[in-house]
């Protein structure tokens, strides 16, 4: 409004505001609540119950014993970070007419929130995920009061593996894992697992790996999985997930806090053998995730983490040979989507179809070329015109001499060769 005013306005308000300030030094109402939320996760870091249930003063009796138990439980783990950043960047405020009638002759806003939760010793850069809190003022200044009141608009705030039940810990050698004491025996393992599944990574995978200290999460069931994460497909054919969180506070693009997930029920059935492969897969998504960027399709990052992280094996591909035999190869990688929604055989094609592309490109132009594909779309500019197809093709012609539809098309005409 400012920059468009006339300049007679302006003159107007650049002397109008500075006398108000001086009789009676309002301050606007996102300082005060910013105020209040640095002393909750100042709280949370400090294991300051006192202080983070003042903070939750008007809240109703429920929500706060919800809460409390949240942050009593987060006892046993290492939190270095914990932040709610309201910068209004994003949503801003989201305060419809029924936030202010269920809360009347107060002064009500919903918000977003940027939770920030980093382990020490374990994230180079916390974790940032969507928290969408309604505050309120009372007698005794502003309160959190609820954490849900946007769900029926499908903007759920961040749960964790605390929200579902108490948790524990065990660590070694720069690997943490964190469960519920149902899984207490099963962790051991996963952490002993985990140890092995990384020192392979680290040799298999061709570029380095520097922030190689790792979080280990084991969700009970499929639905508190789902939950966490906030998935809206079938779980039921995963068995484990690598994830983080993009923050684009920093430097226009970045992943941080990264976890590794299990579909704990799927997990605990595989052999031994098959367990620690599947932990090489993640670990090398979660390598993968220091050189990685907005264009970076699923294609790239499975291909990648099959051909590495399996050990370079190539694989059978059945679905793929299947669809050149009867005609129905489409000569194209796949999208996004079909990585995780659909029948389950179109989303082994996806999978097949990744990891094929890049023992081809291997073939082509060495080992790395898959890992060397994957730096150079991960370290275009972030905040850039055009669509994943132009970007990719940028990252082919300046790693390859190539563009992408002649290395797309070629690797087609190879696979229908190899498999018909
Ligand atoms: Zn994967």
């Amino acid at each position: 409004m400012r920059s468009r005013a006339p300049a007679a306005w302006l003159v107007t308000a650049l002397f109008l505001p500075v006398v108000v300030r001086a009789q009676t030094s309002p301050r606007p109402w996102q300082q005060e609540v910013r105020d209040m939320l640095a002393r909750r996760g100042a709280a949370v870091v400090a294991r300051d119950e006192r202080t983070f249930i003042a903070t939750m003063a008007a809240a109703p009796a429920a929500f706060k014993r919800d809460r409390l138990t949240w942050f009593r439980r987060m006892g046993p783990l290492p939190i270095g970070v914990y932040r709610l950043d309201y910068t209004g960047e994003e949503y801003g405020e989201l305060t419809r007419a029924v936030d202010r009638g269920r809360h009347p002759g107060e002064e009500v806003h919903v918000i977003q929130v940027k939770e920030r939760i980093g382990f020490r010793g374990y994230d180079a850069a916390p974790q940032a995920e969507d928290a969408f809190l309604t505050v309120v003022k009372g007698s005794r200044g502003w309160s959190v009061v609820s954490d849900r009141d946007v769900e029926s608009l499908a903007l759920q705030t961040q749960r964790e593996l605390w929200d579902f039940g108490p948790v524990e810990t065990t660590e070694g050698g720069g690997i943490l894992v964190v469960f519920h004491p149902a899984q207490r025996a099963a962790a051991r393992t996963v952490l002993t697992q985990s140890e092995v599944a990384r020192a392979k990574v680290k040799k298999l995978w061709p570029m380095p790996w520097h922030q190689d200290h790792v979080v280990v999460m084991i969700p009970s069931t499929v639905g508190e999985l789902a939950r966490i994460l906030q998935t809206t497909f079938d779980l039921s054919t995963f068995v484990a997930f690598a994830a983080s969180s993009i923050d684009r506070s920093v430097a226009g693009w970045r992943l941080t806090g990264p976890r590794i997930f299990f579909h704990w029920p799927n997990f605990r059935r595989q052999s031994a053998a098959l367990q620690r492969v599947i932990l090489q897969h993640e670990f090398t998504h979660r390598a993968s995730f220091e050189v990685s960027g907005p264009y970076v399709q699923s294609f790239n990052d499975e291909g990648i983490a099959q051909y590495y992280g399996e050990e370079e094996y190539n694989p059978p591909t059945p679905e793929l040979r299947s669809r050149v035999k009867t005609g129905r190869f489409d000569r194209h990688l796949p999208p996004d989507y079909l990585f995780s929604v659909g029948p389950p055989p179109d989303i082994y094609l996806a999978y097949e179809e990744a990891v094929d592309f890049v023992a081809y490109i291997a073939s082509r132009y060495g080992r790395a070329a898959g890992a060397r594909l994957y730096r150079a779309i991960g370290a275009d500019n972030p905040i850039a015109a055009g669509s994943w197809r132009y970007h990719f093709d940028r990252a082919c012609r300046a790693t390859f001499h190539v563009p992408f539809a002649t290395l797309e098309r070629d690797w087609a005409r190879r696979a229908i060769k190899d498999l018909s």
